[in-house]
């Protein structure tokens, strides 16, 4: 089988998407699968550095940068007893190591465009998050304080 778009040149690979036969020329790998350049575009490097810093701005998100939707949820809900957010960054961590390195697969990792989203979101997200801890905070200390 010839690359698709050399076909002189022997393939080497096929898209992980595809199913295109690629060249050396036309492989381009992610997360050690595969893929060609229009598919590629389609996907990102899992970084575990992303994943920490992403895990640490908003509890859970590191998880959804991850794929995994319901966990990122989940600890989104919990993230305000502390022990949960810091089990998510961990997990986050190690899951996108997982994942870069092709020991876990790469379904359901969000494509490029949404990482982006994500990452507009993450400011918006995030002082939406401690407004609203820091209310919950001053009115339970003003509940305390007797100023009710
Ligand atoms: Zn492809
Ligand atoms: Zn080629």
């Amino acid at each position: 089988m010839n690359c698709y778009w050399h076909p002189h040149t022997p393939a080497v690979a096929q898209c992980t998407d595809c199913r295109k036969p690629l060249c050396e020329v036309c492989r381009v790998s992610l997360n050690t699968h595969p893929y060609c350049e229009a598919c590629s575009a389609n996907h990102h490097q899992q970084s575990p550095l992303a994943a920490f810093f992403f895990g640490l701005l908003v509890p859970g998100l590191g998880q959804i940068y991850n794929g995994e939707y319901l966990k990122g949820v989940l600890i989104l809900l919990t993230g305000w007893l502390i022990l949960p957010w810091i089990y998510g960054i961990v997990d986050a961590v190690v899951i996108a190591q997982a994942i870069a390195e092709g020991r876990r697969p790469a379904q359901g990792v969000p494509p490029g465009y949404l990482i982006l989203a994500l990452k507009i979101g993450v400011v918006f997200l995030s002082c939406l998050y401690f407004g609203v801890m820091w209310t919950v905070a001053s009115l339970a200390s003003l509940y305390f304080l007797g100023g009710f």
